[in-house]
């Protein structure tokens, strides 16, 4: 007799189709009327920016780069960002209003004020084809030294780093670092005093060592030190000790589970993995915030859609910071983000706390979450 033998033959379901099928129910509901758009633009090809690589000698990138019509969309934003800063200092600003974007005289002094030097202070270069054009940067190339020029990244990654506003000399931390974008990112600022560069996975952290070994020199290297420990137990090897944290978490990545099946978290045998990342993100989250000196930043981030894994898991680490720690955060307004990047990025308006990038046809970077906390 023929014996069905469900478990070899019966069809699986592509785990990038349960991931739709999961993002139109939540996301349909969250995103609303943009939801339709926001999911075609997640299913077509992403955008890159092209990271410059200031350790590189490759001071002929930017006008090759320019040629194409790409440009800094960083140095874009920080001339607007001082514009504001002239116009609130000397009272000009109504007449930039009429020039500029029609905004009130009154929201430009506020922006003036609410702007922090974020932009204005930074070294990172990050070029961008405009809305609408599609051209892909080549590869990145190395100069005489093997250093390589640039790093293609999507673009929206840059965010979080900006807004941690790395000052000089400052201590900074990357709990959650590997393959290592975002701490390359870090040391382009030339700010940092020092870097820790840590990831819990040690096959990841070997992508980061290459990424050091590609883009930094030696004496730059030998300042970041690069660890394997379980980001949840920071607080236990260096508490209260960091300026500036970057708390970039292990996420549903909704452009990979909608487009991947290799390695998708959405996979019927992950699924207990999946529904345990708030709680991962909410105790990697507060080992950032316990590994911030008084006053320093944390910025927490996610490249997924998900209110909760984002505002849900901010939220949640303040009450538990207060109730447990008996330690004040206050969420600082990245508001000004929105109109400072508004011609590179598409921004979601409704955010409860924290600032998303939303893909967009026009515009296909992200998504990606990133909130600011300040610890009192
Ligand atoms: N920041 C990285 C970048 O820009 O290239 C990407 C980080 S990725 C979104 C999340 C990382 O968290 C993964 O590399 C993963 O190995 C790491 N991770 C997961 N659980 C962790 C834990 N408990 N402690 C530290 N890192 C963890």
């Amino acid at each position: 007799r023929h014996k069905e033998k469900w478990a070899t033959t019966a069809p699986r379901i592509p785990s990038t189709r349960l991931a739709l099928h999961h993002f139109d129910t939540s996301y349909g509901l969250h995103l609303g009327a943009l939801w339709p758009s926001v999911r075609a633009a997640l299913l077509c090809e992403q955008k890159y920016g092209a990271l410059l690589n200031n350790f590189a000698a490759a001071d002929h990138i930017p006008q090759e780069l320019e040629l194409l019509n790409a440009t800094d969309f960083v140095s874009e934003a920080s001339q607007k960002a001082q514009q504001w800063q002239r116009g609130a200092a000397v009272g000009e600003a109504a007449t930039g209003c009429q020039e500029g974007s029609g905004e009130s005289r009154t929201e430009m002094v506020t922006q003036a004020e609410m702007s922090p030097p974020l932009c204005t202070s930074s070294k990172i270069k990050c070029y961008t084809f405009p809305r609408g054009d599609i051209t892909r940067f080549r590869p990145a190339r190395p100069d005489a030294l093997g250093l390589l020029d640039y790093y293609l990244m999507d673009a929206a990654s840059l965010l979080p780093v900006l807004a941690l506003s790395v000052q000089p000399d400052d201590f900074v931390l990357d709990l959650c670092a590997a393959p290592g974008g975002k701490t390359l990112a870090l040391l382009q600022t030339g700010f940092c005093g020092h870097l820790a560069a840590n990831d819990v996975s040690v096959s990841r952290t070997k992508r980061l060592y290459h990424i050091l070994h590609s883009y930094v020199p030696k004496e730059v290297r030998d300042t970041v030190s690069v660890t394997s420990y379980d980001g949840r137990d920071w607080d236990q090897v260096k508490g209260g000790t960091f300026h500036k944290v970057l708390v970039d978490v292990p996420c549903t990545t909704d452009r990979h589970s909608a487009m991947e099946e290799e390695n998708n978290i959405f996979h019927k045998r992950r699924t207990k993995e999946r529904q345990m990342l708030p709680m991962l993100q909410l105790q990697l989250l507060m080992a950032g915030i316990l590994a911030a000196r008084p006053g320093g930043a944390v910025v927490y981030s996610t490249c997924s859609l998900s209110p909760l894994q984002n505002e849900c898991v901010v939220e949640r680490a303040l009450d538990v910071a207060g109730a447990q720690f008996n330690i004040s955060v206050h969420v600082e307004d990245l508001s000004h983000f929105r109109t400072l990047f508004q011609d590179t990025f598409s921004f979601f308006s409704d955010c409860r706390l924290g600032e998303l990038v939303l893909p967009h046809l026009t515009a296909n970077f992200g998504p990606m979450y990133f909130c600011k906390l300040r610890r009192l």
